[in-house]
């Protein structure tokens, strides 16, 4: 990075700005996430700044939609959250900072003259310049509304990104930008520049949509005298057929994810891969990713969302989850399944000692559920089709019969004493290992996935083993 690109002698401070849209999107929650780890990497701090000038979608909700999705995501801001409304009286003061410099003017046009001047400029080829730049202020009619302009200056637009490169715009191409609307309130570019100017924002990490917004503020730091943050513009993120990201390539909010059973961990280290990279590594800790990040590993070219390449780096980050968080995040899958399920302490019980070998099988928390389901499933279980083939003959449920009394006898219930038992069981039956495992297998989980019988038979205990063994063992009646 060259030097125009680093602000070494002042402490980090990066931030997200969201516009409460009524969820965090995917989008800005990578920007979210790229600024917390840049901040956390540098020991800085990472700011959030509300962006609710919209007054209409403003909406406590919508704002609390992104708060939720960044306490989800686990990123933690520092400070209080920062309302970009509450302070129009400051963008005001800035303005009117900016019309004593000279750098801006009041101009007085009205809405049918600025149309009239904009379709001229437009057929010039160049953007609007309102003829009030250039005129007496004392020209000024009285009790007439005004809006306040910035003066588009003459001179190229350079902006140094760091994600960009260097990006260059003539300066026919930016018109004299409203600063202040005829009503007083600010507009949008004016307001991002004083709210990171006060916030002391070094570095601004945000989606390559707001690239001539940064050529805009960057005239406005200029005209100010400021010092200009370190701008990063990201690409966006596309979908998998490699077109901007739209509803059309499904979820688009951090909270989907999350109900699709995606672990905050999981979503953060598939979002970091998305535009970023770091050689070739793609599963990253949290630890790892605050010491690996820098700008320099941000991508010119845009992501596509890949859900296999979030299922696999989700299924890591379920593998490496504590059991009782797992057995506790699980729970509510649990009622998609086919049974009502009791969170109760069976329940977790059995799910704490399936959780070691289940983690590791499960992409998401809705499939880890799945995969618990014959554990949990309610007794004595129907079985149909397939799943009931095995015990179809008296001679199965016969043998299954036995097999109660056998088990019945093993005195510690570890998974290799089990298994030595069904072994030693076969070769007393002199049948194949088959003709003991599907019946049983049909009987402790009812056709539902399940790992190694031994396993399952730890995994649910003594009793509930020897009870569903019972439920099935019966000799069929004859009609
Ligand atoms: N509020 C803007 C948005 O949600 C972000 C502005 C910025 O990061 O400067 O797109």
């Amino acid at each position: 990075m060259n030097s125009q690109l680093q602000n070494n002698d002042k402490m980090i401070r990066t931030r997200f700005a969201p516009s409460p849209t009524g969820f965090l999107h995917i989008g800005g929650a990578r920007t979210a996430l790229f600024n917390w780890l840049f901040a956390r990497h540098h020991g800085g701090q990472f700011l959030l700044r509300i962006e609710d000038t919209d007054r209409a979608r403003s909406t406590q909700a919508a704002i609390d939609a992104i708060l939720d999705g960044l306490g989800w995501l686990g990123l933690d801001w520092d400070g209080e959250a920062i309302s970009q409304f509450a302070r129009a009286e400051r963008h005001a003061e800035v303005a009117y900072a900016l019309l004593e410099r000279g750098h801006a003017f009041k101009c007085y046009c009205t809405t049918d003259e600025v149309q009239a001047l904009r379709d001229e400029a437009f057929a010039a080829g160049r953007a609007l310049r309102s003829p009030w730049r250039d005129r007496d202020p004392a020209d000024a009619p009285a009790d007439t509304p005004f809006t306040v302009r910035f003066k588009a200056p003459d001179s190229d637009v350079v902006l140094d990104d760091a994600v960009q490169g260097q990006v260059r715009w003539a300066a026919k191409e930016f018109d004299d930008l409203i600063l202040l609307r005829s009503d007083g309130t600010p507009t949008y570019n004016l307001a991002v520049v004083v709210d990171d100017h006060d916030m002391e924002i070094t570095h601004i990490v945000r989606g390559d949509d707001h690239l001539v917004n940064g050529a805009r503020q960057s005239q406005i730091y200029d005209a100010m005298g400021w010092d200009k943050p370190v701008f990063a513009h990201v690409p966006l993120i596309h979908g998998q057929d490699g077109k901007k990201l739209s509803k059309r390539h499904g979820a688009l909010g951090a909270e989907a994810y999350r109900e699709m059973g995606y672990l905050p961990e999981g979503l953060r280290n598939y979002l970091l891969r998305l535009g970023w990279s770091h050689g070739d590594q793609e599963l990253f800790s949290d630890a790892e990713a605050i010491a690996a990040f820098d700008l320099g590993g941000l991508n010119k070219a845009p992501a596509r969302m890949d859900i296999d390449k979030l299922n696999h780096i989700n299924a890591h980050h379920i593998g490496q989850a504590d059991d009782a968080r797992l057995t506790e995040l699980v729970l509510p899958f649990l009622d998609t399944l086919e049974d009502r399920i009791d969170a109760d302490d069976i329940t977790r019980k059995r799910l704490m000692a399936a959780m070691p070998v289940l983690k590791t099988r499960a992409s998401t928390l809705a499939e880890l559920a799945g995969q618990n389901y014959f554990l949990l499933r309610p007794r004595p279980f129907v079985l149909e089709g397939k799943a009931a083939k095995p015990l179809k003959d008296d001679e199965s449920r016969e043998r299954l019969y036995r097999l109660f009394t056998h088990l019945g006898d093993v005195d510690t219930w570890t998974e290799a004493a089990l298994s030595d038992a069904l072994k030693e069981f076969a070769e007393t039956e002199e049948v194949g290992f088959g003709k003991v495992g599907q019946p049983l297998r049909a009987a402790l989980t009812g056709g539902a996935p399940a790992p190694d019988l031994a396993l399952v038979m730890t995994f649910i205990g003594r009793d509930e083993t020897l009870g569903r063994i019972q439920d099935q063992m019966t000799p069929i009646a004859t009609a």
